[in-house]
């Protein structure tokens, strides 16, 4: 407990910030790779405090945001499904399809708002008569419990749960950023609870092949602070490595239970990100011997041609090639109550974090 408040500390946090005001001598562009990081530097100030010094642009850090319109609308077709219960996590819901939404379709057809995929597996078992659809959205940090769930269905040899897997791996999304000659990246915040999984070596490609330096960091604002320091002194060194400064959760081989039950049940695959395109080996999908718990290998699913909903700019964020306030719709047609595109409906979406904390800061 004192360690955590250490890094909570406003007097060590503005330490730090005064510190780092001082010494950047050039605006720098840094990206958080996770919706949390992004949360917490929009709630405490931080964006704001280092305005015109360091950029803090927010990527792919939201799994529900890079879920790509293609997705929600063969979720939409498994909700239509005679005798199917869907379920799913609540950000989930109001994300719009080409058409429709989660949410919308519960009017006719059984949606479930559930916490964990467990919570899906007792839905299977308490309605044998009926097919429990989980769809599943989350990177490194959200798979592993899922795969401890088909462990348990497999086990109970449960024949009435399915798995719709829009799960994605971290890194590759890295790497294909790196690759676009229009995203500047001067250095990576890295995400802390996926680092946790996969550990600080997995990441070593962004400084030894890209030559980009990158920093993990933990969710309290003396943490984020911490994290930008070092970034800003390996560019000023002219030096990229991976540094990890988290190390209270993130060690240097990450979990290697939770990466072996991983590759137990998923194969890497190639899948669409939304306003990215197709990203090589980034998502997962359950091994052929699983495929009989695979939505998507029981039903034939109809592909989706639109491309994005109009007029949202999300696949722009989640490229870090725009702010959320510099999207037209933003806050005027876009709101929380009203979302046009997932960044604003998820609670780690850009769009909703700005919307939230930095709107009014903005105006004044
Ligand atoms: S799952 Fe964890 S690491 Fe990933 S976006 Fe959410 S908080 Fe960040
Ligand atoms: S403000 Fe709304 S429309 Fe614009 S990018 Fe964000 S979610 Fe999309």
């Amino acid at each position: 407990m004192e360690l955590l408040q250490r890094f909570k500390d406003p007097k060590l946090g503005q330490r730090i910030l005064e510190r780092l005001q001082q010494k950047i001598s050039r605006p720098l562009n840094f990206m958080e790779v996770c919706g949390t990081h992004t949360v917490a530097i929009s709630r405490s100030g931080i964006r704001e405090l280092l305005k015109g010094k360091l950029r803090l642009k927010s990527g792919p850090g939201c799994p529900v945001c890079v879920t790509d319109t293609g997705d929600i609308d063969k979720m939409i077709g498994l909700a239509r499904l005679p005798g199917v219960i869907v379920t799913t996590f609540g950000d989930m819901m109001r994300v719009p399809g080409s058409r429709s939404s989660l949410v919308q379709e519960r009017a006719n057809g059984d949606v479930r708002v559930v916490y964990s995929a467990l919570d899906a597996v007792a839905i299977a078992e308490a309605n044998p008569d009926k097919t429990v659809i989980f769809l599943g959205v989350g990177f490194e940090t959200t798979v592993p419990a899922v795969a401890l769930c088909l462990e348990e269905v497999v086990r109970k040899n449960l024949k009435n749960f399915l798995l719709y897997s829009a799960h994605k791996v971290v890194p590759p999304a890295l790497e294909t950023l790196l690759q676009d000659p229009e995203v500047k990246i001067d250095g990576f915040l890295l995400p802390g609870h996926v680092c946790t999984i996969l550990g600080r070596k997995t990441f070593e490609f962004l400084s030894q092949k890209y030559n980009v330096p990158a920093v993990i960091g933990g969710f309290e604002p003396v943490d984020i602070l911490a994290a930008l320091d070092a970034l800003v002194d390996m560019v000023a060194a002219g030096k990229a490595q991976v540094l990890n400064r988290y190390s209270r959760a993130v060690r240097e081989e990450g979990n290697p239970l939770a990466q072996a039950i991983m590759q137990k049940y998923f194969d890497l695959v190639d899948v669409k990100w939304r306003g990215i395109g197709i990203i090589p080996r980034s998502g997962l999908k359950l091994k052929a011997e699983y495929a009989r718990y695979d939505a998507e290998e029981q039903y034939l699913l109809e592909e989706s041609t639109v491309e994005a909903v109009p007029g949202c700019s999300c696949g722009e964020i989640l490229k870090g090639k725009m702010e959320p306030p510099e999207c037209p719709l933003f806050a005027y047609i876009c709101t929380p109550l009203k979302p046009v595109g997932p960044c604003m409906v998820s609670s780690e979406g850009a769009c909703a974090a700005y919307y939230k904390y930095e709107r009014r800061r903005s105006k004044n």
